[in-house]
């Protein structure tokens, strides 16, 4: 009998699991960039670690009046340069390495667009779509409950993310309120205006992904006006990826997709009205007027600009060679793999990277923080104007340093940010 066979196909498929670990993804972005800068190893090793993180656990009362116990985490990875700063996630694939790996991005992502905050990340399992209303405001309460003595405005400021909106981030508020038993709105952000938000906030990770594409194409000399691009997910970055994209930079919409699938026409689509089309059906797909689309056929669709705007590793060494969007905008967090990441390099598709694509969100997350602090608040002109200057400086560095060390766009972006953090952590003598 051949007793090895089922081990070997077991450690196989635990290496191939391992290559997709979002939180082993990071640690080696991160150590190239670390060995690249020739940081001193102490510095590198406390660059690969959360400095903190909480698992959280919480029954929370269901409608058919069980109880059901919830599990989350939050992560405060690095505060060196400022509280930390990041969203929450809702989503049942969650594990404690995802958010790990996104609280190390939002590090980065700080960093890069310059703004004085550090990275953070939470995440609690569980499926929004299948809870009611009351259930998902008491999952939201009961978590941030947990959190309430662990999290403040001058700590670490949690904001929206995957599946969760304004309205969860208004109950978090409420729920730390009452607990602190004064009013505190610049713990959270993302929050809905009459709370406190920020004019601009809910299309700005999208925007400021678009300023990012409108500054690549300047670079590559593409003339944008009239082109095609595909956008896979259709959530708050996705959709108004779409709808900027065509508003600022005059560009067609062909095919977009969500977690169910995907439609295109080769004549454009409406990005408003497919968002009206899956508010009453749940999804983009079964559109009048489309034909369908999988999500895997989108991202290897001939289009000018390919916005991932969903999840992690769709980008990977099995579908990269065949990618074939000029500039790949990641709106989402994470979703191209380092092994796809050299294959895209080397084939000239030009990847504007993650964290420094999505950094609008974060930015005007900052604004409104600045905002919630004066008690005094913007236009939204200002916002916009503001959002456009950081993000292009924040491109300019990148590309810069991008040209100087021949190095694709995400280690660039990395040899910025990382150099910023271990500034801090050097002037504060951590390290
Ligand atoms: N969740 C968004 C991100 O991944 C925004 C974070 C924030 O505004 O703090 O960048």
């Amino acid at each position: 009998m051949n007793a090895t066979g089922p081990v070997e196909a077991a450690e196989k498929q635990l290496a191939e699991l391992d290559k997709l670990n979002p939180f082993k993804i990071a640690q080696r972005q991160l150590d190239e960039a670390t060995a690249r800068l020739e940081l001193n190893p102490g510095t590198a090793d406390a660059l690969r670690w959360p400095m903190r993180e909480m698992h959280l656990s919480f029954p929370v009362k269901m409608d058919d009046g069980t109880f059901k116990v919830f599990h989350g985490y939050r992560v405060q990875y690095n505060d060196a340069r400022g509280p930390c700063k990041g969203g929450i996630r809702f989503h049942p694939d969650e594990t404690i390495d995802t958010v790990r790996a996104l609280a190390a991005w939002m590090t980065w992502k700080t960093a890069v667009v310059d703004i004085p905050l550090g990275g953070g990340k939470g995440g609690v399992i569980c499926n929004p779509k299948e809870m009611s209303e009351g259930e998902l405001e008491r999952v939201s309460r009961s978590f941030f409950g947990r959190l309430a003595h662990f999290v403040n405005p001058v700590r670490d400021v949690p904001a929206p993310d995957v599946y969760t909106t304004p309205q969860v981030m208004a109950w978090m508020l409420d729920e730390f309120e009452k607990a602190h038993g004064h009013k505190a709105p610049g713990v959270i952000t993302g929050k809905p205006l009459p709370l406190g938000g920020s004019k601009g906030r809910g299309d700005a990770t999208a925007r400021g992904g678009i300023y990012t594409v409108r500054e690549a194409a300047k670079v590559l000399g593409i003339e944008l006006k009239g082109k095609t691009c595909a956008v896979q997910g259709y959530g708050n970055a996705g959709y108004f990826g779409a709808k900027l994209a065509e508003e600022i930079l005059g560009r067609k919409v062909i095919a977009v997709s969500d977690s169910r699938g995907g439609i295109i026409n080769k004549d454009g689509l409406d990005p408003e009205a497919v968002f009206q089309h899956k508010r009453k059906t749940g999804s983009v797909i079964n559109m009048q007027n489309t034909a369908p689309v999988t999500n895997e056929e989108l991202l290897e669709l001939d289009v000018t600009v390919l916005f991932p705007s969903a999840l992690e590793n769709v980008i990977t060494d099995e579908n990269a060679a065949r990618i074939k969007g000029k500039i790949i905008a990641e709106l989402a967090n994470g979703p191209t793999t380092p092994e796809a990441d050299v294959i895209l390099y080397k084939n000239g598709n030009f990847v504007i990277p993650d964290f420094l694509c999505n950094a609008g969100g974060v930015t005007v997350s900052y604004f409104e923080q600045v905002q919630n602090a004066y008690n005094y608040y913007w236009e939204v002109e200002e916002v916009h104007e503001k959002l456009n200057t950081k993000m292009t400086s924040a491109f300019a560095g990148v590309y810069d340093m991008h040209k100087r060390h021949e190095v694709h766009m995400r280690l660039a972006a990395y040899l910025v940010a990382v150099q910023r953090v271990a500034e801090a952590m050097k002037l504060r003598g951590w390290v």
